[in-house]
C-alpha cells in the first residue's frame, strides 16, 4: 500500500476547500470499497480526506412530501429507517438484497453511489484495464466476462454498475445532492453514472472537486406494488448477475404508471423509459410484461461467457414485474443485525 496523508474535514465546505486543493485528495467515508481499492493497488489516494464527521446523516421529509437522505447515512440505517420501509420499501429491499450485515453498518449512502466496477480486470493490476489505466486495453472483452455488461457497452469497457441500491434509486427517479466549490448543485439520478464510451475511467459526472451530500426522494415510493429481485451466483455477499427493480401504480386493472430498472447489466443502473411507456395503460399480465422486457433487452449483446445474461434478464424482468402487480415483493432473507 502506499504511502498516504490523513485529513479530517470539519465542514462540508472545507471537505470541498480540502479535494479542490490536491488532485490527489480521495473522500473516505465507510472505507469499504476504497480502502480494498488501495490494498490492491488499484488507487493511489496521495491524501484521504475523513468526511465521516461531517452532519450528513439525517433521513428527514421534505417539504414537497419526499425524503432527503444524508450522504453519510449508512446503508443499514437507511433500509431501516421506518419511513423507508413504510413509504419506499423498493429501496429497503434492494439495500438488504446487497453486501452483509456488518458492510452494510459500515458502508455509507454516497459511498455506495461511488463504489467501483467488480469487473475482476480491474482490480488486478497486471492485466490491461482502460477504466483503471486508460489506453491500456479492455482484458474483459475476450477474457472472463462472466459477470460483465450485456447493454451501454463500448469498445473500450464492458464493466457494469455493482450497486443494488443505485438500481431502487434510478427506478425511483431519485436526486443526487452536490456541492462544489461554487456552490450546490442537483444532479438527476439517471445523469449521475455514465455509460463507458471512449471514457471509461469516469463512472459518473461527479466533478473532482464536488462532495455527494443527499440524494432527494420524490413523494411517490410505489409501496404497494413494488419488488427488487436479484439473481446472483450465492445467495448472499455476492454481487448481481441480474436485478430488477419494478415498481407499477395500477388504476382500474390497468397500469397507471411503471418503474423498471436493472443492475448487473450495464455501467450504470440500466432504465428504458420505451418499457416503461409501453406497460401505461396495459393490463398487467405476462404478455405486456415480455413486450416490456423485449423493449429493454433489444440492443443487448452478449460476450463469451455472458450471453446467457440476455434471457436471464428477460425472465427476471417478468417474473419482478409479476410480482410487483401482484403486490407479492421478493422477500429478503436477511436478519435484522445492527
Ligand atoms: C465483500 C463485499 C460485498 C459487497 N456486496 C455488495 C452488494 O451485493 N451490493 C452492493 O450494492 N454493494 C456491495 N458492496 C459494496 C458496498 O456497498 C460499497 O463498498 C459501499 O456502499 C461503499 O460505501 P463506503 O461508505 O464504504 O464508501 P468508501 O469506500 O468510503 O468510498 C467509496 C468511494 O466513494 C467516494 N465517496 C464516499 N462518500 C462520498 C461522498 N459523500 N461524496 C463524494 N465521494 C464520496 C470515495 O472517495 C471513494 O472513491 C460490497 C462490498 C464488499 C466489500
Ligand atoms: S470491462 Fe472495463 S473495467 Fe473491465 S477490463 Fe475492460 S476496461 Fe477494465
Amino acid at each position: 500500500m502506499n504511502n498516504f496523508e490523513y485529513s479530517r474535514a470539519a465542514d462540508v465546505a472545507d471537505a470541498v476547500r480540502q479535494v479542490a486543493t490536491d488532485p490527489g485528495a480521495r473522500f473516505i467515508a465507510g472505507g469499504t470499497n476504497l480502502i480494498d481499492l488501495m490494498k490492491y493497488d488499484v488507487e493511489r489516494p496521495a491524501r484521504l480526506i475523513d468526511i465521516t464527521h461531517l452532519p450528513l446523516k439525517a433521513i428527514e421529509e421534505t417539504a414537497d412530501g419526499g425524503l432527503r437522505v444524508g450522504a453519510l447515512a449508512p446503508n443499514s440505517d437507511l433500509a431501516y429507517h421506518p419511513l423507508i420501509e413504510t413509504r419506499y420499501p423498493l429501496l429497503s429491499s434492494a439495500i438488504l438484497a446487497g453486501a452483509s450485515a456488518q458492510l452494510r453498518n459500515m458502508a455509507s449512502t454516497g459511498g455506495n453511489l461511488l463504489q467501483r466496477t467488480r469487473c475482476f480486470y480491474f482490480y488486478d493490476v497486471a492485466t490491461p484495464c482502460n477504466k483503471r489505466e486508460p489506453g491500456s486495453g479492455c482484458s474483459a472483452i475476450n477474457g472472463i466476462n462472466r459477470i460483465n455488461a450485456i447493454l451501454g457497452t463500448s469498445e473500450a469497457c464492458i464493466a457494469t454498475h455493482p450497486s443494488d441500491m443505485c438500481v431502487a434509486l434510478a427506478a425511483l427517479e431519485a436526486k443526487v445532492r452536490v456541492a462544489g466549490p461554487s456552490g450546490e448543485r442537483t444532479i438527476a439520478f439517471e445523469d449521475f453514472h455514465r455509460l463507458p464510451g471512449d471514457t471509461p475511467d469516469r463512472d459518473n459526472n461527479l466533478a473532482a472537486n464536488e462532495i455527494v451530500t443527499a440524494i432527494e426522494l420524490p413523494p411517490n415510493g410505489f409501496a404497494a406494488h413494488y419488488s427488487y429481485l436479484k439473481i446472483r451466483d450465492r445467495l448472499s455477499y455476492a454481487f448481481a448477475l441480474v436485478s430488477v427493480a419494478a415498481a407499477l401504480e395500477l388504476d382500474g386493472g390497468r397500469i397507471k404508471e411503471a418503474r423498471l430498472a436493472l443492475g448487473g447489466v450495464a455501467h450504470k443502473p440500466w432504465r428504458n423509459r420505451n418499457a416503461e411507456a409501453a406497460l401505461r395503460g396495459e393490463v398487467p399480465d405476462r404478455a405486456a410484461f415480455a413486450k416490456a422486457a423485449g423493449l429493454v433487452l433489444l440492443d443487448a449483446r452478449g460476450f463469451s461467457h455472458n450471453a446467457f445474461k440476455i434471457d436471464l434478464a428477460r425472465r427476471v424482468i417478468i417474473r419482478t414485474l409479476t410480482q410487483a402487480a401482484n403486490a407479492t415483493p421478493q422477500i429478503q432473507s436477511v436478519k435484522k443485525i445492527r
